[in-house]
């Protein structure tokens, strides 16, 4: 294995499900949902799989779902998508992160992004040879340092790696954060990569928005997405990124050798779900809400100290009040002490010594089984 690749054996996803399983615990680490999306999507995929939809797709994606994902950000967000041109459809947001990163680092280039980060990011940064520059989401309300942010760039910055809503923490970054970010990135040049897929899982009554919607930032950004988070289906790895031609073909001409195209059969299937009507978007949302309400109520009850979430599954904790100050070690223990699993902050951080008490519980599950893990999770303290 390489050298650029050797911190990257294993994910604590991986690890974290295979001890749920082996124990039998509660699995509230990895981000899955435990019950199917919409019906229609479901249909759609059957009657694709009976209906010839089963050899190589077109490279960019079928012409169907890159109008719908076109339609959708007109819809939600009108912003304006040449299907043509300007979308990409994916194996998984993974893929299109990868992609992107792959497409437009030299290495040595840096990239800015945040952490608490999602594990591929780091992982994609490397295998480009590229550097990460972290600016911290600092808890308890995981705000940016604006000095912080503004030293993170350089006359190397390549690309900002944005992800709002944001996973592990369910911070929805606000337009004025968002200005921010888009002012230093036309200050150095960058291309904006903006890892969406958790989109209409927002709480609260706020509301995502894209920083391709903000002024002189359409040009210069690759939004992301995915059916996974949208739709309930995080097994179907259908994604998609959108933005200026010239950027989706670069991210085009990487995606072509790493999996040349997706899921067939499944890709008429998410360009149905993404003409579904604006309530099934809504109720998603709502109903996650409640689950957070139900999930946090459990985690105070048992003693955690809850930091707020807005969007995403996720909720993050603090366990130093219960007496556990390093979460690796809680983590690996919860199971047989709770019957419960959940992951651990600080593998997804450079700073690990603010972040080593915290824990991340995933609340997208059926409300008997956050009963269930509250009520496991109660006998802690
Ligand atoms: N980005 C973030 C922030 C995620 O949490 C995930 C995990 N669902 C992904 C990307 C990966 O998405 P996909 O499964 O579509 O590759
Ligand atoms: N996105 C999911 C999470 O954060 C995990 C996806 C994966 O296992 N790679 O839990």
């Amino acid at each position: 294995l390489t050298e650029r690749m050797q911190p990257f054996t294993s994910t604590i996803f991986a690890e974290i499900t295979a001890l749920a399983t082996r124990t039998g615990s509660i699995n509230l680490g990895q981000g899955f949902p435990d019950t199917d999306g919409p019906r229609e999507l479901l249909d759609a995929a059957s009657t694709a799989l009976y209906s010839g939809a089963n050899q190589y797709p077109p490279g960019p994606g079928i012409p169907e779902l890159r109008t719908a994902v076109a339609e959708h950000q007109q819809r939600f967000y009108d912003l304006d998508v040449d299907p043509d041109t300007e979308v990409l459809i994916t194996t998984g947001a993974t893929e299109a992160i990868a992609s992107s990163i792959l497409a437009l680092c030299e290495p040595g280039d840096e990239v800015v992004t945040f952490e608490p980060y999602y594990d591929s990011y780091v992982a994609s940064i490397a295998l480009a040879g590229a550097e990460r520059r972290t600016v911290r989401l600092r808890h308890p309300r995981f705000d940016i340092d604006g000095d912080e942010l503004r030293a993170a760039f350089s006359d190397r910055t390549r690309i900002v790696l944005l992800n709002t809503p944001h996973n592990p923490t369910g911070k929805v970054f606000t337009r004025a954060e968002l200005e921010h970010i888009a002012e230093l990135a036309v200050e150095h040049d960058a291309v904006v990569v903006t890892d969406e897929v958790y989109e209409h899982l927002v709480f609260d009554g706020l509301s995502h928005v894209p920083i391709a919607t903000l002024p002189q930032m359409a040009d210069r950004t690759l939004t992301i997405s995915s059916a996974g988070k949208t739709f309930s289906v995080t097994g179907w790895k259908i994604g998609w990124m959108h933005g200026r031609a010239e950027l989706v073909a670069a991210a085009r001409a990487v995606k072509q050798f790493l999996t040349f195209v997706s899921g067939g059969p499944l890709q008429p299937a998410v360009a149905a779900g993404l003409r579904l009507g604006d309530e099934v978007f809504h109720d998603l949302g709502r109903n996650l809400q409640r689950k957070r309400d139900l999930l946090v109520a459990g985690l105070q009850r048992a003693g955690f100290d809850v930091f707020p979430t807005s969007g995403t599954y996720f909720v993050i904790v603090d366990a130093a009040p219960l007496g556990f100050d390093d979460g690796v070690e809680l983590c690996q223990r919860l199971p047989e002490l709770a019957g419960v699993a959940a992951v651990p902050v600080s593998v997804f951080c450079d700073d690990k010594e603010s972040t080593r008490s915290l824990v991340r519980f995933a609340f997208c599950k059926r409300d008997e089984v956050l009963h269930a893990a509250a009520d496991r999770l109660s006998r802690l303290g």
